[in-house]
């Protein structure tokens, strides 16, 4: 059972201000998880969050993780300026990107962010950029083959574009500790949107065991571990979610029994979580505005794969509450459309939901992470406003919606844009 954190009174009374389609945030929700994380971790005297900005590059919402000192893991210029815009800066910031332009390097250690290199050419290519290396720099580890967990659970990361071999990461940490660097991290993200409480155990102890052997071999310090991302959220309403006490209690014991005895009981814990910070504490609250009745039944709604590209990009499924009507038997089956010249532009397919009328509103959930952020402008469509719903109940505009001039402002403007109806 899924229950929406906005009644349809609210959700009215939002819209009413901000007309549907919109993102909205539960900013109560967001500080209770925030707030779990940290204690989770807490025996760990260096634990940080790196809230990936990826998920929800939205400078409000930064500032809220703020308040528990987490972090920003960044991937892009924009986001290292907006992890600049909100005045995190230093060991606050973690680079962890691939395939990365010289300027954002460059605006990553003028910023004074910690890089993490996802491969071993990038160290001649930091250091001219550069000058010198910074004191701490990080690797991201990729083992290959497949990620087989105790449960089962796998991925591929012998597929996956990411990080250095191991036999490049013995020498890319040999080289970095040549060239005067002090302070070192290891990284690896082995498998996505998991839900399971093993996942960061077991790539904790994977990744203890290798800086221990490297530490062994090189005699380099460790001041970091960073598991990255990958902790997962329950999409779907019979799904259990995780328990990050029970993970922070994981990671703990293969952190007592691997790097404690190797003397390296100083290692800071990081970890670089989007969809676990904001995935459940966030919607997309829309309209139904038509019905169509063909070969199978449509509820046409107001939003679009432009708003939230989760469910046409990777089929993947967003739980969906009718408001008003969370008590109705869900004895109709339909397709949850939007208006894109895309057929897969579809919120939910031979889904079973209450009767739907015209006007109804639909809470599309768990849109916080990975929602707002991969919306687009295909068919001209413009992307929604954020909302953020605060904890006195009220609602905060934190983006508002893109306007067609948004949408010609990277065109002469004196040509075309006065024209705009
Ligand atoms: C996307 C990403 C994350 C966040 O992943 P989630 O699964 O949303 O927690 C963390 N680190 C890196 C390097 C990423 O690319």
């Amino acid at each position: 059972m899924k229950t929406p954190f906005l009644t349809l009174a609210q959700a009215e009374k939002i819209a009413q201000q901000y007309p549907t389609p919109f993102h909205i945030y539960d900013e109560k929700g967001i500080r209770e998880n925030a707030r779990a994380v940290k204690e989770a971790f807490s025996w760990n005297p260096g634990f940080r969050e790196y809230f990936a900005v990826k998920a929800t590059p939205n400078p409000y919402l930064m500032k809220i993780f703020q308040e528990y000192d987490f972090g920003f893991d960044c991937s892009s210029l924009t986001e290292l300026q907006l992890a600049d815009a909100v005045g995190a800066s230093g060991d606050h910031i973690m680079f962890s990107s691939n395939d990365t332009p010289a300027e954002e390097y460059a605006l990553c250690a003028k910023i004074g962010g910690i890089i993490n290199l996802d491969d071993i050419t990038h160290i001649p290519f930091v250091e001219q950029i550069l000058g010198a290396m910074p004191e701490t720099m990080s690797c991201r580890f990729n083992p290959g083959g497949v990620f087989v967990m105790s449960n089962g659970i796998m991925d591929n990361p012998g597929d996956s574009k990411y990080g250095m071999t191991k036999a490049q990461l013995f020498d890319a940490y040999r080289q970095l500790r040549d060239k005067g660097v002090k302070h070192f991290g290891l990284h690896a993200f082995l498998a996505s949107n998991t839900v399971t409480n093993d996942y960061y155990p077991e790539l904790a102890g994977h990744l203890f065991t290798l800086a221990r052997e490297i530490h062994e071999e090189l005699g380099i310090h460790f001041a970091f571990i960073n598991l990255s991302g990958g902790v997962g959220i329950p999409y779907r309403p019979e799904q259990e979610g995780n328990d990050i006490r029970k993970i922070g209690e994981g990671v703990r014991n293969v952190y007592e029994q691997i790097l404690v005895p190797a003397g390296m009981g100083d290692v800071a814990i990081y970890t670089e979580m989007g969809r676990f910070m904001l995935g459940p504490y966030g919607a997309l609250v829309t309209r139904a505005i038509h019905e169509k009745h063909i070969y199978k039944e449509y509820i046409g709604v107001d939003a679009c794969a432009a708003n939230l590209m989760r469910p046409a990009m990777y089929g993947a499924y967003h739980h969906i509450t009718v408001l008003g009507k969370e008590d109705a038997p869900c004895d109709h089956l339909y397709d949850v459309s939007g208006s894109l010249c895309e057929n897969n532009d579809k919120f939910a397919i031979d889904r079973l939901l209450p009767e739907i009328e015209m006007g109804d509103l639909l809470f599309i959930h768990d849109t916080g992470a990975h929602g707002h952020s991969m919306g687009y402008n295909y068919n001209g469509r413009l992307r929604s406003a954020e909302v953020l719903l605060r904890e006195d109940g009220t609602a905060k505009l934190i983006r508002r919606a893109e306007t067609p001039r948004d949408y010609f402002a990277t065109l002469d403007m004196t040509e075309f844009a006065d024209r705009l109806l």
